[in-house]
């Protein structure tokens, strides 16, 4: 890596990071940005892992981040896709009540949907749900038809051509060590090399709260690992699924429980769960990094976090060993499912911050530094979001940085 100076040096090469470059670089061309990302491809984390859903903004708090960047990432996602020729689908999205006591909690969704500007939203009773799903059985459903799918490494990538043909650089396998500050300048250390440069975004998803520690910002949350899990549908099975179909999730909790996808390439999956991972990038039951274990257990979010939702914790890992009980809660939304029809998956793993008194953050979280702003909380809707994200953080970049054209 030729040592370069740069105005802005973007850190984390997925959907985020590159977003944030793509529209810098279309604003500002004559400022020189670069992205760096640890691994050899860009979107091989979060990005990479999940389910693929172009959320419609149903779940979130009216006024909150994740409310006003996910309706707008919506239509700009849409929009780039159509203009890039990414191939993407509404399918549409059935959230469906399967007990009289989840009802209460149904018409909150519809009404937090409504709230938040989501068009064609529809309670419908078990008749409609059966022509929209026909496996699927619940006693009530909000049916969501603008809810769609699409590859995120695809639009992850496209976001990366679009932002090289404004001149920006990318450069992989160049994982940021430090951070050193001088008075106008920063020296981000990689193991490729120094890039010298005015001003940071990090972008680095399970690594951000490090990356901020790096340049010198001291964090009140720390981002704790939780995979999710997800099975996939045999081929002869994938019948079941004719678009997205999720349970009404628990408000106490960020996470949307187990759910069938049906994802652009024509498989179906099911999941994903929710467990603590003993190592950030941990995709197997048998990850573990010592380090990061440790780095865990000695933040008293941690313990707080664990004291407050234990229940929660060792419910999910019962479903993450045992195939039964996850195809039990499966079985509650489509009661034909069987064992049988089930593979092993993928997993993926959720950055997600925690406060120190254990809060689980539930909104998106950007914080402002000197020369920096950090991207400290981006679950999902994350991907949905991210030309909203992107936009957002450029304009943070503007006003922090006084970059002007
Ligand atoms: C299981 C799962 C399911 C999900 N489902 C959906 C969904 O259906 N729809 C949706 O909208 N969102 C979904 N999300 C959320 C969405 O994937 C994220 O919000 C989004 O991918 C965040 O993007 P990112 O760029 O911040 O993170 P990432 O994609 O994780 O990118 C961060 C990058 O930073 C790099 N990096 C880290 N440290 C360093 C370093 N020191 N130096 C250089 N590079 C570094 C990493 O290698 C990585 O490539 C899901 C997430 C998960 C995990």
């Amino acid at each position: 890596m030729e040592s370069r100076e740069y105005d802005v040096v973007i850190i984390g090469g997925g959907i985020l990071g590159l977003s944030t470059a793509m529209q810098l670089g279309q604003r500002y061309p004559a400022q020189k940005i670069a992205v760096v990302e640890k691994e050899e491809t860009l979107a091989t984390h979060q990005t990479g892992h999940n389910s693929g859903v172009i959320h419609s903004g149903i779940y979130y708090r009216p006024g909150s981040w994740k409310s006003r960047f996910c309706v707008a990432g919506v239509q700009k996602l849409v929009q780039f896709c159509d203009e890039n020729e990414i191939e993407y689908e509404r399918c549409g999205k059935a959230i469906v009540a399967t007990h009289e006591s989840e009802l209460g909690r149904l018409q909150n969704l519809f009404e937090r949907g409504v709230a938040n500007g989501v068009a064609g939203l529809e309670l419908v009773g078990p008749e409609r749900l059966k022509e929209i799903e026909p496996h699927t059985v619940g006693v009530k459903a909000l049916w969501a038809p603008n809810t769609g799918i699409v590859d995120y490494i695809k639009v992850a990538h496209a976001y990366a051509g679009r932002f090289q043909e404004t001149g920006g650089e990318i450069f992989t396998g160049a994982a940021v060590q430090s951070v050193a500050s001088s008075s106008n300048s920063l020296a981000v250390e990689t193991s490729k090399g120094t890039l010298t440069t005015k001003n940071i975004i990090n972008c680095a998803g399970l690594y951000a709260d490090r990356v901020a520690q790096m340049t010198g910002e001291k964090t009140d949350v720390q981002i704790i690992p939780f995979r999710g899990e997800y099975y996939t549908l045999r081929p002869e099975s994938r019948h079941l699924v004719k678009g997205l179909i999720y349970p009404v999730p628990d408000p106490r909790f960020p996470f949307l429980g187990v759910h069938y996808t049906r994802n652009i390439h024509g498989g179906v999956e099911a999941g994903p769960n929710a467990v603590l991972a003993w190592a950030r990038e941990g995709y197997t039951k048998s990850s573990f990094n010592l380090g990061e274990t440790l780095g865990a257990v000695t933040f008293p979010g941690f313990w707080k976090m664990s004291m407050k939702h234990w229940k929660t914790g060792v419910s999910e890992m019962r479903r993450s060993y045992s195939k039964s009980v996850f195809v039990n809660d499966l079985q509650k939304l489509i009661p034909e499912i069987r064992a049988e029809d089930l593979a092993s998956g993928g997993a993926g793993v959720r950055a997600q911050a925690v406060a120190r008194d254990g809060a689980l953050l539930d909104d998106f979280s950007i914080l402002r530094g000197r020369n920096a702003v950090h991207v400290l909380n981006a679950p999902s809707p994350g991907a949905t979001s991210s030309l909203a994200i992107g936009e957002h953080l450029v304009d943070l970049a503007v006003e922090s940085f006084g970059i002007s054209a």
